[in-house]
């Protein structure tokens, strides 16, 4: 049995989460691998962790910049270099649903016809992406399987995370000691749906 230990040192802005939501998930998301492995996850709020896990947008420090909605939506690095996992905060990330609201949205306070017009976005589902980061900080590199959570595609909102065969033999085989790169996950979005473009057009109309 090996204890890690972790700690979320930053929270997403999203409105979707709030902060026991995001515990949660993270939660939820490190038990996927632990139901197959003697490994146990522990939470801490301070001092020094196995797993430092941050939502950060774009330049954040460790030269592999964010790049807003879409595209990229987080990274981790392998055990060898921290295990540390980091989520584009610029995602609109969020719980048991693919529906999700733009952070930039100008129309909260405004009525409900502008809210789903302009605000909602599709959501990127944190369980699913923290199940593939998690992988990827326990040595676990990308997997030719498309059923796998490993796959390095995000498939859309999925309601439960399951792991396939390929990643099963690949936390189990311990390639956690025959990883020596970093990985920088490429995730690509399926149809993003934003209103960015609308809510440049009224900034720039604003009497400034
Ligand atoms: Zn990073
Ligand atoms: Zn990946």
């Amino acid at each position: 049995m090996k204890d890690l230990t972790y700690k979320i040192s930053s929270y997403p802005s999203t409105r979707n989460l709030n902060r026991r939501e995001v515990d949660e998930e993270i939660r939820r998301a490190l038990d996927v691998w632990s139901e197959f492995t003697d490994l146990t996850f522990t939470q801490k709020t301070r001092g020094r962790v196995h797993i430092d896990i941050r939502f950060e947008e774009g330049e954040h420090g460790d030269g592999d910049p964010f790049d807003g909605q879409g595209g990229t939506l987080a990274h981790a690095f392998f055990p060898v270099f921290g295990g540390d996992a980091h989520f584009d905060d610029d995602e609109s990330w969020t719980k048991g649903t693919f529906r999700g609201q733009n952070k930039s949205c100008q129309y909260s306070n405004c009525c409900e016809k502008y809210i789903t017009k302009f605000c909602l976005s599709l959501g990127t589902n944190l369980l699913q992406t923290a199940a593939h980061e998690f992988g990827h900080s326990l040595g676990l590199s990308h997997s030719d399987s498309r059923s796998a959570l490993m796959a390095p595609f995000y498939r859309g909102f999925q309601n439960k995370v399951t792991l396939n065969k390929d990643d099963i033999n690949g936390i189990q085989v311990g390639q956690v000691a025959l990883s020596a790169l970093i990985v920088s996950c490429f995730y690509e979005k399926l149809c993003p749906f934003t209103c960015t473009a609308t809510l440049r057009r009224e900034n720039e109309e604003a009497p400034s």
